[in-house]
């Protein structure tokens, strides 16, 4: 039996986690959950996996929630109670699903305790990348992937990378892939959040629209597998059933296919190396010809050429990226800019804020700050 944290729980990627627990009780138990304020939802998921521990980062949530569980649940609060949960003894495995910065922390503490660390939080890699993979080296954490594209690699990578030539990212293109540009100035959140193959919450869809996320994935991608950006290609495919593929010098091209269904990627970092059900269908291929691939558009798709920029500039120009887009992303949802602006702010930070490196979590942390700060400044002439 294998004791989980999720932390996260209470998010698309948690939901598909507990579902995926829930068919096979007698695999895995869950020993902690983690949301931020959602404690109505925290609610519901206690009276039915009943965890050892709650932690609801807010602190109001988490007295709302006292009052209302069973008192054999422990309830906590506060960022560093998320440390306390990932890093926790009775921990097995750790799903890292925080959306956000926010994730960077706990992500890592659960690293340091050399847990099975499954890593949807792509943005812990963003941040602080090679202070992540030194972490889980140094402490034997095992990292899995959370992510469709990664997953398929590191499936795809099983028999090693010798004669390697590229992976290549495969991205759905998102909602406005056939949309011309000119016609993305007057799109809406809720156009944009109208993902055509997966189901996820609003801010990773908004990137998904954007192709922020795929840059975002270009650089977990360079840190999970130690490639520079010369040998990371992204392909659209809006179908999204081939998730990444591997390319070979002597020309054979490996790829992992199935239907878009996070419950899949969940199941196998829970089960690795072994494989058990997931709740998700084979992919029936007859029936779902003809598979497309393009080209990406980096004028359309600023972002992703934003991204692949920041991975060649190195240092903290990554985490300066992601903290400009997401609080442009943040702006746009709630309707005070408009789409093609998130790309626009997000260059705009990069040429302001210093490039440097970083060391430490902390250094990580503090270029967060000062990149939200300058993102705020900037953001002001747009809204
Ligand atoms: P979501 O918005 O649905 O859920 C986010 C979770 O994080 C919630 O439980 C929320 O309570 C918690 N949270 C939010 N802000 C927080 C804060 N400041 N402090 C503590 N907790 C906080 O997001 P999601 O779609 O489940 O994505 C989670 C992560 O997984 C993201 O990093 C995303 O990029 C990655 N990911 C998601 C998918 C997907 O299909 N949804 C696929 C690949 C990777
Ligand atoms: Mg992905």
């Amino acid at each position: 039996m294998k004791n989980i944290t999720i932390l996260g729980a209470t998010g698309s990627i948690g939901d598909s986690t507990l579902s995926v627990i829930s068919l096979h009780p007698d695999k895995f138990n869950v020993f902690a959950l983690s949301a931020h304020r959602n404690w109505q939802k925290m609610q519901l998921l206690c009276a039915k996996f009943q965890p050892n521990i709650v932690v609801m980062s807010d602190e109001t949530a988490a007295e709302k929630l006292a009052n209302t569980i069973n008192s054999d649940i422990q309830v906590l609060s506060g960022a560093q109670a998320l440390n306390t949960i990932a890093a926790h003894d009775k921990t097995d495995y750790v799903m890292a699903a925080i959306v956000g910065s926010a994730g960077m922390a706990s992500s890592l503490a659960a690293a340091k305790a050399g847990k099975r660390v499954m890593l949807a939080n792509k943005e812990s890699l963003v941040l602080a990348g090679n202070l992540f993979m030194q972490v889980v080296h140094d402490n034997n954490a095992e990292l899995i992937p959370v992510d469709s594209e990664h997953s398929a690699i590191f499936q795809c990578l099983q028999s090693g990378k010798v004669g390697l030539n590229k992976i290549q990212l495969t991205a759905s293109g998102g909602p406005f892939l056939h949309t011309p540009i000119e016609k993305l100035h007057t799109v809406t959140p809720s156009e944009a959040c109208a993902h055509p193959n997966w189901s996820m919450g609003n801010k990773i869809s908004v990137d998904s629209a954007t192709m922020m996320n795929k840059g975002l994935e270009v650089i977990e991608a360079h840190y999970l597998f130690d490639l520079p950006a010369e040998k990371i290609d992204v392909v659209i495919h809006p179908q999204s059933f081939i998730h990444s593929s591997v390319y070979y010098k002597d020309g054979a091209i490996i790829s992992q296919l199935g239907v878009p269904d996070m419950r899949a990627v969940i199941s196998y970092a829970m089960s690795y190396p072994d494989r058990i059900i997931s709740g998700v269908a084979p992919l029936d291929l007859a029936n779902n010809s003809p598979l497309e691939f393009y080209t990406p558009n980096l004028d359309k798709f600023a972002c992703l050429r934003l991204a692949f920029d920041a991975l060649k500039q190195g240092g903290n120009a990554m985490g300066t990226l992601n903290a400009a887009n997401e609080i442009a992303v943040e702006y746009f949802l709630n309707n005070q800019i408009a789409f093609l602006d998130i790309a626009s702010i997000v260059e705009r930070v990069l040429e302001v804020v210093q490039h440097n490196n970083i060391y430490s979590l902390e250094d990580a942390i503090i270029n967060d700050q000062t990149a939200r700060t300058a993102t705020h400044k900037i953001v002001k002439q747009y809204v």
